[in-house]
């Protein structure tokens, strides 16, 4: 597996392996690899002959007061991850080469930014669609693939390439998740052992809103509200959003039906998690609880 940090090599070698027939899938980190990204990593092997990784702690898509100083990084241990997983290529740049100076291009993908984490972010989804679009722009890959844990960001980039005419498939990736449910994320480090106990309320108040749309509760408020009842169980956990939303332009649904995305997002302790769960509701069936 080769590392290339310059974006006129990376430029040049996938050109060289598109001349040849092969085609290339792409898989866009800021490394910390977990079984998330390996996953990622083994979808794109399955579907292209050529795997870019690449792996770039993105300076725009962080906040004033976030953590991309402290974000996690770990080159040697990423390298090897990505090499067992069966990458070809990992693009590392230096940030003064993504970045020249002054920079003054932005890629800004409008309204479905400004709702969930976009309301707390601001400019974060501005970050993202901007390095992704450089990105894809480096390396005309032929398919992309990105989390559904981020399921925000899937859409942000959807619609981009949808509006800005890139040649490129999205690949949505389910979300991997630790034994006991938690949705794993390089953040995930930050965590007390305390904290991490609590985080798990998370993926429980998913799971239960699961379970009462599965017995035909269709109001969005009663399941939000259950929801919060049992996050606020755990005092270490301080949430910032709960959401029932459409799977499309993210606007808050009056009832469960079609595709609803549960989204939400908590502090605990120095870490900000996010996750979420995508209900395929039957608009057509009875809405009678089931006994
Ligand atoms: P990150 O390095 O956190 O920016 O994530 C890189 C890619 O991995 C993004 O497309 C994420 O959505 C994806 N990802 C992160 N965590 C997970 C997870 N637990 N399961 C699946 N994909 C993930």
């Amino acid at each position: 597996m080769r590392t290339i940090t310059s974006p006129d090599e990376m430029r040049r070698i996938v050109k060289e392996v598109r001349a040849r027939g092969e085609s290339v899938g792409l898989v866009p980190t800021m490394g910390f690899f977990h079984r998330g990204h390996i996953s990622l990593m083994r979808a794109a092997g399955e579907e292209n002959d050529y795997v870019v990784v690449s792996l770039f702690v993105n300076p725009t898509q962080f906040g004033p007061r976030e953590d991309f100083k402290n974000y996690p990084r770990d080159l040697f241990r990423d390298s090897e991850m990505a090499a067992e997983a069966g990458a070809d290529c990992i693009f590392h740049p230096r940030v003064e080469d993504m970045y020249p100076q002054p920079f003054l291009t932005y890629v800004n993908v409008e309204e479905i930014t400004g709702t969930l984490c976009g309301a707390s972010r601001p400019g974060h989804f501005r970050g993202v669609a901007t390095v992704v679009a450089k990105l894809f722009n480096i390396i005309p890959a032929d398919r992309a693939y990105f989390g559904l844990k981020d399921a925000q960001q899937v859409l942000v980039i959807r619609k981009m390439v949808e509006d800005l005419d890139f040649d490129i498939d999205i690949v949505a990736c389910p979300t991997v998740r630790e034994s006991d449910g938690l949705a794993m994320s390089s953040r995930n480090m930050y965590l007390e052992p305390e904290e991490r106990r609590a985080a798990t309320v998370l993926y429980r108040s998913l799971r239960l809103a699961e379970d009462l749309v599965s017995r035909g509760e269709r109001d969005p408020g009663e399941v939000i509200a259950a929801m919060r009842a049992l996050i606020e169980e755990e005092p270490l956990v301080e949430p910032e959003y709960v959401e029932a939303v459409d799977f499309r332009l993210l606007k808050p649904v009056d009832g469960l039906e079609g595709e609803v995305l549960i989204a939400l997002a908590a502090r605990v302790g120095k870490a900000r998690l996010i996750d979420n769960i995508l209900l395929k509701l039957d608009i057509n069936r009875d809405k009678e609880p089931k006994h």
